[in-house]
């Protein structure tokens, strides 16, 4: 039984909590930009790692970003241009996206913007992603530490840092809207995380 990741209402955009949108909380690292177009990277979520129950990582946010410019960017269609961030809660404050050069599309920002409120369902609901939860109302986006479904062939992961075969930590759908599903996996001993994208 997976733990469900459910969006709630809305919440502040500086929000120390899980969320889709907003401000991602960053510690001492410079806004990233995209590996292919060089373009400022789009903020998609934040996550509280501590759901994962890995004392290793209680104290870090994961934060993912993709490049903005769906179509525009090359790097997107290459299955680059993504990119999950460890970041240390301590010292963690809401950055602000910079302006982009001005060559490129504008960015889309497609993806709702939302909490995310981490449920464990202890009783035996099978909550499709993307449907309804029946005790709140609340819409399952997701779901920690396995995934559920892949939108195409099941990939692994590798620590960019020690090569090791890393984690699932979480999927997130509606990131992007209903389009896309994205896989984030970790390497505890590292504090890396990777972020997968799969088109449904
Ligand atoms: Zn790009
Ligand atoms: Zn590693």
């Amino acid at each position: 039984m997976p733990t469900h990741l459910i969006a709630t209402d809305s919440v502040d955009a500086t929000a120390a909590v899980s969320r889709i949108g907003g401000q991602p909380l960053l510690a001492g690292t410079a806004w990233p930009r995209c590996s292919g177009c060089g373009e400022p990277l789009g903020f998609l979520a934040q996550v509280d790692l501590a759901a994962l129950g890995d004392p290793t990582l209680t104290d870090a946010w994961a934060v993912l970003f993709s490049c903005d410019r769906f179509g525009g960017c090359a790097a997107v269609s290459q299955g680059k241009g993504t990119l999950a961030l460890v970041v240390s809660k301590a010292g963690a404050s809401p950055a602000t996206e910079p302006p982009s050069s001005g060559t490129a599309p504008k960015p889309l920002r497609v993806f709702p913007e939302g909490p995310i409120a981490l449920a464990a369902r202890a009783s035996s609901v099978e909550v499709p992603l993307g449907g309804g939860d029946e005790e709140t109302g609340h819409r399952v986006v997701g779901s920690v530490g396995a995934v559920t479904e892949w939108m195409q062939d099941p990939v692994e992961a590798s620590c960019p840092s020690c090569g090791a075969e890393m984690r699932v930590a979480f999927q997130l759908d509606e990131a992007w809207g209903m389009t896309t599903a994205t896989y984030t996996f970790v390497c505890s001993p590292c504090r890396q995380a990777v972020l997968v994208v799969q088109p449904y």
